[in-house]
């Protein structure tokens, strides 16, 4: 991966200006801020590891990111999920789709035995085997974001850029937002959680490191519940791609309908990535009307 820096792109969204960070453009796999959760995986050298264990949804934006890392180090990668449907099976496209042809050994735990077997994985680790959390929720994240911070500060140098005021970006585990507001005291983080409640969101947060003043939740006008379909939703979604650039269908809706209530300054979003998800809910979006 020779990235170097992701661009920044301007918008036009109800009369408004928005920047955008496009850290969906820095890898087809390994995109958006789950490069930068996981950038220190990517600086470790290959032969720290010979495994790394994970779990979650089936079709995880980190388990297709975490897959993508074990192909180019040539570790094994064994994901742990909960009963995989028929339909996602036979689906050639797709997050599941991708990781197993990246390599992916998968195993299926049904819905009873799923909770009491991931806290039993911790146990049997050895130096050589890698447990990395759901989402990739982990202070290991926190130097990525360092990463990011820096590259902002040195774009934002600019004279374009000078009147950006705030930085927004869609929480699930809260470990990017928090990371990105510590190490960008001086700006306004927003965000917005779009899995579970603003407590939720702060509980992760908060075994992550103490919420900074700097971060501020927007709470959505509505309770999503996650991965379900909303008109409004694909209606923003579409608005933003004939805008010039295409959103995630799963975090971006909701993180934008809130900057668009919430907010009158200048906003910049960092893009955190998701694309590769698309194609299955713009089915689901079009099997739906
Ligand atoms: C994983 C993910 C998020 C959530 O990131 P957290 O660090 O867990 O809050 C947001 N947007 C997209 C597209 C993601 O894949």
């Amino acid at each position: 991966m020779n990235y170097t820096l992701s661009p920044i792109s301007k918008i036009t969204l109800e009369g408004r200006e928005f920047f955008i960070k496009r850290d969906e453009t820095i890898d087809p796999y390994l995109s958006g801020n789950k490069y930068r959760k996981l950038y220190t995986l990517l600086e470790t050298p290959k032969n720290k590891f010979t495994k790394l264990i994970s779990y979650g949804g089936t079709q995880s934006n980190a388990m297709l990111a975490l897959a993508a890392i074990c192909k180019n180090k040539e570790w094994q990668f064994i994901y742990y999920t909960k009963t995989i449907s028929p339909v996602i099976k036979k689906q050639e496209y797709g997050n599941y789709y991708e990781a197993l042809s990246l390599g992916m050994d998968i195993v299926e735990l049904e819905y009873d035995l799923y909770k009491e077997y991931i806290a039993g994985l911790r146990v049997d680790l050895d130096e050589k085997i890698l447990l990395i959390d759901q989402g990739g929720a982990d202070t290991r994240a926190k130097e990525g974001l360092e990463v990011l911070a820096r590259e902002l500060r040195e774009q934002f140098k600019e004279k374009e850029y000078l009147d950006i005021k705030a930085i927004a970006t869609p929480s699930g585990t809260g470990t990017t937002a928090l990371y990105l507001a510590l190490s960008l005291p001086e700006y306004t983080i927003y965000t917005t959680p779009c899995i579970g409640s603003v407590g939720y969101l702060k509980e992760q947060m908060l075994a992550l490191h103490k919420i900074p003043k700097n971060l501020i939740i927007l709470e959505p006008k509505k309770k999503y519940h996650f991965a379900k379909l909303y008109d409004e939703f694909f209606d923003i979604y579409k608005r933003l791609k004939e805008s010039g650039v295409e959103f995630d269908l799963l975090y971006a809706p909701s993180m934008w309908l809130s900057l668009l209530e919430n907010t009158r300054e200048s906003v910049l979003y960092i893009h955190s990535g998701g694309l590769s998800g698309n194609r299955s809910m713009l089915e689901r979006y079009k099997r739906k009307n």
